[in-house]
């Protein structure tokens, strides 16, 4: 069987492999699933190919027998917002993320609003790839209707957060994508003073690529300083993400970010669990343990951050990327709540993001990678673990060597052909000696 969902959902170059065809076959399948019954809430960013594969999606699951109600252009957390305000069985999202514009996605959503896990999604596979779909009869093909997520989620948030007391200056870059719709006029209607910046809805993306990297937001780190602007923020393509920038126009790592959202957002409770994964910085076990709670570490990605959050609870979830998780508000990562977290620990606070930042203490990391095609993955995996026998280790989600000053992960990716190396440290130097040891290891085992 065809594996067809990968870690966000199905992804693939726009008419070439995702095709409308498939689209309509996903939708119908979908509708299979949920034997023909039910609302599904559809949502699309704004890529050129969005609409077309939106129209393909909803024949699909009206022809199944599901009704589709369209929220149209939205961030994805609005979509998983809408799943629950308007009582839906499942949800479609059509966004190819932080992928480059020639790329879309289709990505399912269970009743709760989170993604759904990857058992669901072996079911969906398995009716594609026998065509054993299930098309309703005239009488009972699905219906269209329209609805409008973006003023319900907005009040749901002003309802839940008061207006700011405190003058905010923020520059806010939505990569011409999703986040454009909601974001500036949300921070503004929360009392900040909102310059926009790449908010001009455009498929073609041409002020930066979507994906919140260093090298694509100079522009945005320069804008924060030329404005004498409070802070910047940057969301990824569907404005899951969210990056800062500080006042001196420095980015802070997605790490860092989910650390301080954590501050302000587990304030009040006692004993709270951070749930994140092995690959995020030491400095959420330091923001839990001044919080008086502790950290969970999982292995790598969303769905599993996700999952466990759904089975255990959690408190907050996060990853290095800048994806922050509220349980308490939506089972999705929602960047929209993380910029409003960061606004909130400001106001609170009356300090600046750069002295915030300098209230955690300071880690080094160093990220790298070599190409390790897919057939040697776990060869290489089992010859890099018997080099650190002695070595404090963990099997979470890779190997994870813990010394005393920091720790060093060696994983094959699962989505590309290539084996990572992380190493982070208390000071520069011992992080770059960690990472040699590991990139050391890997070349050693033949990767
Ligand atoms: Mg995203």
């Amino acid at each position: 069987m065809q594996r067809l969902f990968g870690t966000f959902g199905v992804r693939g170059i726009s008419n070439v492999e995702l095709t409308p065809k498939l689209a309509f076959e996903l939708g119908l399948a979908l509708a299979t699933h949920l034997r023909g019954r039910g609302e599904v809430a559809v949502g699309r960013d704004n890529r050129t190919s969005s609409e077309m594969l939106e129209n393909a999606v909803t024949a699909g699951l009206t022809s199944g027998g599901c009704n589709a109600v369209l929220v149209g252009l939205v961030p994805t957390p609005v979509l998983s917002f809408a799943i629950k305000r308007f009582r839906c069985v499942a949800g479609v999202m059509i966004t190819a993320s932080h992928n480059p514009p020639q790329y879309n996605g289709v990505k399912f959503w269970g009743s709760d609003g989170a993604g759904m896990n990857r058992e669901q999604e072996v079911k969906i596979e398995k009716i594609i790839s026998k065509k054993a779909w299930k098309r309703a009869p005239w009488h009972g093909i699905g219906r269209v209707s329209r609805s409008d997520a973006i003023m319900p989620y907005m009040d749901a948030v002003l309802g839940k957060v008061p207006r700011v007391g405190r003058k905010l200056k923020v520059v806010v870059d939505c990569a011409n994508a999703a986040g454009s719709v909601v974001t500036p006029r949300l921070l503004t209607e929360l009392g900040c003073q909102v310059i926009s910046m790449n908010c001009q809805l455009d498929g073609t993306f041409p002020g930066r690529f979507p994906e919140p990297s260093p090298q694509n937001l100079t522009e945005l780190m320069k804008t924060v300083v030329a404005c004498k602007a409070d802070f910047g923020v940057a969301h990824d393509g569907d404005a899951d993400r969210t990056l800062i920038v500080d006042e001196r126009g420095q980015l802070l790592t997605g790490d860092r970010v989910f650390a301080l959202a954590a501050l302000h957002h587990l304030r009040n409770k006692k004993r709270p669990k951070v749930v994140t994964t092995v690959a995020t910085s030491m400095v959420l076990g330091d923001v839990a343990e001044k919080l008086g709670g502790k950290v969970v570490r999982l292995g790598v990605g969303e769905p599993v951050v996700v999952e466990y959050i759904r089975r255990y609870g959690g408190d907050i979830g996060g990853e290095e990327n800048g994806g922050v998780i509220y349980p308490d508000w939506l089972l999705c990562r929602d960047g929209i709540m993380t910029a409003v977290e960061i606004v909130k620990l400001l106001d609170s606070s009356g300090m600046k993001v750069s002295d915030l930042d300098a209230t955690l203490p300071k880690y080094f990391q160093f990220k790298q990678k070599v190409e390790c095609p897919e057939k040697s993955k776990s060869k290489v995996a089992a010859a890099v673990a018997k080099q650190f026998k002695g070595y404090r280790i963990d099997r979470i989600g890779g190997l994870r060597v813990i010394t005393e000053d920091g720790w060093l992960l060696l994983r094959a990716s699962g989505t590309e052909p290539i084996f990572r190396c992380f190493a982070e440290a208390k000071s520069e130097e011992r992080a770059k000696e960690l990472a040699k040891l590991g990139m050391h290891a890997i070349k050693k085992a033949g990767g």
